[in-house]
C-alpha cells in the first residue's frame, strides 16, 4: 500500500519511496542533554517512534540515526549566548561530560518507559568531531565560510536560495529583529558553524582556528553524512527546528557537498500546556516522572498524543492525560476480553479492519483515525481471540503494550484476573446471572468488586 508523508520542503503530502527500496535511511535530531527532557520533547520522539513503526509495518528495513547533542547548543538557537551544557555544569557544580552522561541516561530510561522503538544508531556529537571539522574546512574551501574573532561563519548570501524550508524571508527583515547584531558578520542571517572557545570553556578541541567547538547545526549535518551518506530519505525534528536548525543544516550541506541531504523533512507540532507555551519560567514544564506521580503511566501519555495528528498543536491538561489513562485501561481490558472470548469471526471482518487501519497510518500517520478503528475492534460485540490477535498486530505500530494487564487490576493473582475477565465477558454478553455468580466467588475469596466507568476494579479486602 502506498505511503504518503507530509514534506515540509514542498509543503505537501507526497508519495514516499525510499532511495534504496530495501531500507529507509532516516536521521532524527536528538535531545540536548543539559536537563531532563519534558513531555513536549517526548511528543516529538513519540512522533518519530510512530514514523519508524509505520515504515516497519510496511516492511521496510530501517537505518535510523539519532544524535545526542552534548556540546555546542547555545542558549539561543540562533547561535548566541552560552553553551547549554557548560551553563548546566556550572550550575550543578559538575563537568559537562558528567552532566551529559547523567541526562542521557535519564532520557534513555524515559524512552524505554514510552516503549519507543530505538534507532539503529545513537551517536554523541562529541564522538564525531573530526567529521565536523572536515565539513567546516570544506565549507571554508568552497567559499561559503569566513572567519571572525569568535568563530567560522556561514555566508548565506552565497547560496542560490535561503531559506528553503521556512517562510521567513531574509530580505526585508531588519538585522536584529530575530538575531543579535554582530558587526563582524557579513549578513544578519549568517550563522556560526564553528565557535572559538573562551578560556573557561571546558569542551574544546584543536582546530585550524585554535581551541574551539562545533556549532549545533554542523553537528547534525556531519553526523547525518557520516552514518547515512550525502543523500538519505527522511530528516525529523520539532517545528522549532524548521526556521533555524534545519534551514542551516541544509545550507551547510550545500556549502560542503553541494545539495540538500534529505528528500523528506518532517516536523512534529508543539505540545502546549493549558493553551500556552511550555516554559520553565511559567513552571509548567512536566517530566514523565511528574505524570507518573499523578497516576498517569508514560504509555497513557503516548495514547494522549495519539488524540491529535502530529502536525496539529496539542494542548496538555492533567484532565486530558487522566482520561487517556482510563482509556488505556479500557483498551487493555478490551484486548483481554477478546483474548478470553470463544467466538469465531469471519476473516472478511478482520481483513476489512486491517485494510482501514493500514490506510489510516499510511496517510501521513493519521493516528487519531487509526485509534478510531482500534476502538471499533475493541468494542466489537463478538469476543474472539482472532480480534485480540488483530489488536496485537496493530500494536506493532501503536506500541501501547496493549497485552498488559490494565493498571487497575495489576498485582492480582492470575486466577483472580481470570475470574475478572470471565465476569467482564459475562457482562458484555449481558449475562447478569453469571456475572453475579463470579462476583460472589471473588468476594468469597476475599476480593471486593466495584464496577466503575474505568472498568472493573477488584481490591483485596475492602
Ligand atoms: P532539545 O532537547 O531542546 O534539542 O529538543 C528535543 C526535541 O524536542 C526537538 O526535536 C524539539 O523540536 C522538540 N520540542 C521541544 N519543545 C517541544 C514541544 N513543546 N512540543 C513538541 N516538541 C518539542
Ligand atoms: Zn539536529
Amino acid at each position: 500500500m502506498d505511503i504518503y508523508l507530509y514534506n515540509t520542503l514542498t509543503k505537501k503530502k507526497e508519495l514516499f519511496e525510499p532511495i534504496n527500496n530495501k531500507e529507509v535511511k532516516m536521521y532524527s535530531c536528538g535531545p540536548t542533554v543539559y536537563s531532563y527532557a519534558h513531555i513536549g520533547n517526548f511528543r516529538t520522539y513519540i512522533f518519530v517512534d510512530s514514523l519508524r513503526r509505520v515504515l516497519k509495518y510496511n516492511r521496510f528495513k530501517m537505518n535510523h540515526v539519532m544524535n545526542i547533542t552534548d556540546v555546542g547548543h547555545l542558549t539561543s538557537d540562533a547561535d548566541t549566548g552560552e553553551d547549554k551544557m557548560e551553563k548546566a555544569a556550572r550550575k550543578e557544580g559538575k563537568n559537562p561530560y558528567e552532566i551529559a552522561k547523567f541526562y542521557t541516561d535519564a532520557f534513555m530510561k524515559d524512552m524505554k518507559k514510552l516503549n519507543i522503538d530505538m534507532p539503529e544508531i545513537i551517536t554523541k556529537a562529541t564522538d564525531n568531531i573530526p567529521q565536523m571539522l572536515e565539513m567546516v574546512q570544506e565549507i571554508v574551501d568552497n567559499g561559503y565560510g569566513y572567519e571572525t574573532s569568535t568563530g567560522i561563519y556561514f555566508d548565506v548570501s552565497k547560496l542560490d536560495k535561503y531559506p528553503v524550508l521556512s517562510n521567513n524571508s531574509v530580505e526585508g527583515q531588519e538585522a536584529g529583529a530575530r538575531i543579535e547584531v554582530d558587526n563582524e558578520k557579513r549578513n544578519p542571517y549568517d550563522f556560526a558553524v564553528w565557535i572559538k572557545a573562551p578560556e573557561n570553556h571546558i569542551m574544546k578541541w584543536d582546530s585550524p582556528w585554535g581551541k574551539s567547538y562545533p556549532g549545533w547545526h554542523i553537528e547534525c549535518s556531519a553526523m547525518g553524512r557520516r552514518f547515512l551518506g550525502e543523500n538519505f530519505d527522511i530528516h525529523t525534528g520539532g517545528v522549532d527546528h524548521i526556521p533555524i536548525h534545519h534551514e542551516n543544516e541544509i545550507a551547510q550541506c550545500k556549502g560542503s557537498f553541494g545539495h540538500n541531504p534529505a528528500n523528506f523533512w518532517m516536523h512534529c507540532e508543539f505540545l502546549l500546556v493549558d493553551g500556552g507555551k511550555m516554559s520553565k519560567s511559567l513552571g509548567n514544564v512536566y517530566t514523565l516522572d511528574e505524570l507518573q506521580e499523578k497516576g498517569i503511566e508514560p504509555i497513557a501519555y503516548k495514547l494522549f498524543c495519539f488524540s491529535s495528528h502530529y502536525r496539529n498543536k496539542l494542548n496538555f491538561t492533567f484532565e486530558g492525560a487522566k482520561a487517556s489513562q482510563i482509556s488505556l485501561n479500557r483498551l487493555r481490558q478490551g484486548y483481554q476480553n477478546h483474548k478470553n472470548g470463544n467466538q469465531d469471526i469471519e476473516s472478511s471482518v478482520i481483513s476489512e479492519y486491517e485494510e482501514r487501519f493500514h490506510r489510516a497510518i499510511n496517510d501521513d500517520l493519521n493516528m487519531p483515525a487509526a485509534m478510531g478503528i482500534v476502538w471499533e475492534v475493541v468494542r466489537y460485540e463478538t469476543k474472539s481471540p482472532k480480534l485480540a490477535e488483530l489488536l496485537l498486530k496493530f500494536d506493532e505500530v501503536l506500541g501501547l503494550e496493549i497485552n498488559q494487564i490494565p493498571e487497575n487490576n495489576r498485582e492480582l493473582p492470575d486466577e483472580i484476573i481470570k475470574l475478572i475477565e470471565q465476569r467482564n465477558i459475562a457482562r458484555e454478553n449481558k449475562n447478569w446471572e453469571e456475572s453475579d455468580r463470579i462476583r460472589d466467588e471473588l468476594q468469597n475469596r476475599g476480593y471486593s468488586v466495584k464496577d466503575t466507568k474505568n472498568g472493573t476494579e477488584v481490591v483485596k479486602g475492602g
